[in-house]
């Protein structure tokens, strides 16, 4: 799986003939000091390429037509250091097809006021130049994000970090593939959809694999192999359990996993646990050490969130916060101090542990297989997000909401699962009617690093639609944005 630095940014700059040789090359040199900026940034998280200063309509239509090819290029950023007139760009950014980002900036920070005179004032027309390249995108309905301000500046960098984080999420997702063992779980609704639909807008392939399969991969792992596996797993986790091999056959299953996505190429991928048909026990630890390598996770044949965990992973892999498979298990209703404890049977990644996270060994209660190893912590305290995604038929809604997780508010020692317990914003009562009016699924991705902006970037590239629920969500306003969302996409297709 590739890292983030092994995708590019093309930084393009436009500008005109108009003014002669001299500023041009002034224009070129302030790019290039720029795209150091950039690249020395904390904030941007991939490298910044400065792909030329363009001047004609050639140029343009040249310069997007080999970002569109370029494997590595995740997307184009746009910024008019003049003005440059933009009939010029409508051929090429009608042929742009990565994620598209307009700055609208200016090289120098502050007007001169001692020495400015009209030489300075053709050099620095950002002001207006971008407008002009602002106009010809919105002429075109072109997708794009416009972010404004000095890019120096800070929360400038921050939100060019963000918007590539959600750029990257679109490449993976364009290459995505998901392997399903097992069907979906027996007459639930949310985790179907349609497989078709999902690889024309966000480019996923998903298919499904006999669990045979993987349990004849399962007992072909050797004693050496499982060695190694306990080896990484006595390091990273503390072992709670006499039931060694319980956890020595969730390390065959990992071991067995990885090697079938690694040679399928796969991202990610589901089980269930009324389809373990030659297998002893549900994966739980080998899922969790899968999911906290990067892979994306769905219980239940939950492929839609195992596609996007796996995006959001690939999202976040430099940063220490963590993503994770969720559900909304249970409530605490005390007046005042309602939370949410999520957890699930098992499958909870270790990337959003509080502490070091202690492998067990207890029955499960459904599924009629044995024991099942797994790993049993708390997740950390923090602000979150919860995101899931539906198919409504007619589009896919990504539904992200606000919360604060918290430290729970009592040890609970006879529950053997990972959990988190977390405040929904606004509070629970609102947060919960406003995803429940939304669809929102039981399943969520869980991330610490993530906010509502990256994923509506995400979103927008990949043409779905996209509802946020935070601190000043009321069900009203949504109800009426989701009547208004139901008129919208029903013009739209
Ligand atoms: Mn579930």
């Amino acid at each position: 799986m590739k890292t983030l630095n092994q995708y590019q940014f093309w930084f393009v700059v436009g500008s005109q003939h108009l003014y002669g040789p001299d500023v041009l090359k002034t224009v070129d040199t302030h790019a290039r000091i720029m795209t150091e900026g950039f690249n020395a940034a904390h904030q941007i998280p991939c490298p910044v390429k400065y792909a030329g200063t363009v001047t004609t309509l050639d140029e343009v239509t040249r310069v997007m037509e080999e970002a569109n090819h370029a494997a590595d290029c995740a997307g184009v950023i746009t910024w008019m250091h003049t003005f440059s007139p933009s009939k010029m760009w409508v051929r090429g950014l009608g042929l742009l097809n990565k994620p598209y980002l307009h700055l609208n900036t200016q090289f120098n920070r502050n007007i001169p006021f001692d020495t400015i005179d009209m030489d300075y004032m053709n050099l620095n027309q950002s002001a207006h130049g971008d407008r002009e390249h602002g106009f010809i995108a919105a002429r075109l309905r072109k997708p794009r994000k416009v972010i404004a301000g000095y890019w120096e500046e800070d929360r400038m960098l921050a939100r060019i970090g963000g918007w590539m984080r959600s750029a990257v999420g679109a490449a993976v997702s364009r290459t995505l593939k998901v392997a399903r063992f097992g069907d979906n779980m027996r007459e639930v609704a949310v985790t179907e959809g349609d497989k078709v639909e999902a690889q024309r807008q966000f480019g996923w392939s998903v298919n499904t694999w006999g669990i045979g399969e993987l349990a004849a991969r399962v007992n072909a792992v050797t004693e050496a192999q499982i060695d190694a596996k306990m080896a990484e797993y006595a390091e990273k986790y503390t072992m709670d359990t006499d039931q060694v091999d319980h956890v020595r056959y969730q390390a065959r299953m990992e071991m067995a996993l990885d090697t079938f996505l690694q040679e399928g190429g796969f991202g990610a991928y589901t089980d269930t646990f009324e389809d373990l048909h030659g297998l002893a026990q549900l994966p739980g630890l080998a899922t969790q050490n899968l999911m906290s390598r990067g892979y994306g996770f769905g219980a239940e044949g939950d492929w839609k969130s195992a596609a996007i965990l796996r995006v959001m992973k690939a999202m976040t892999q430099d940063l220490p916060g963590g993503a994770t498979f969720m559900e909304d298990y249970t409530y605490h209703l005390e007046a005042g101090r309602e939370r949410v404890l999520g957890a699930h049977m098992l499958e909870i990644c270790p990337s959003i542990a509080d502490g070091k996270a202690s492998i067990h060994v207890d029955p499960l209660g459904i599924g009629g297989k044995e024991a099942p190893a797994r790993l049993v912590f708390d997740g950390k305290a923090g602000e979150a997000i919860l995101v899931t995604l539906i198919d409504l038929g007619d589009r896919f809604r990504m539904i992200v909401h606000d919360i604060r997780a918290e430290k729970p508010m009592q040890d609970m020692p006879k529950l053997p699962v990972a959990r988190v317990m977390w405040e929904p914003m606004p509070d629970l009562g609102t947060g919960s009617e406003c995803w429940i009016h939304a669809g929102g699924a039981h399943h969520s991705i869980l991330s610490y690093d993530l906010t509502a902006a990256e994923m509506r970037d995400f979103a927008e590239m990949m043409g779905i639609e996209f509802i946020h629920i935070h601190r000043g969500s009321t069900v009203d306003d949504l109800k009426q944005t989701l009547l208004v969302n139901d008129l919208v996409w029903k013009l739209r297709y």
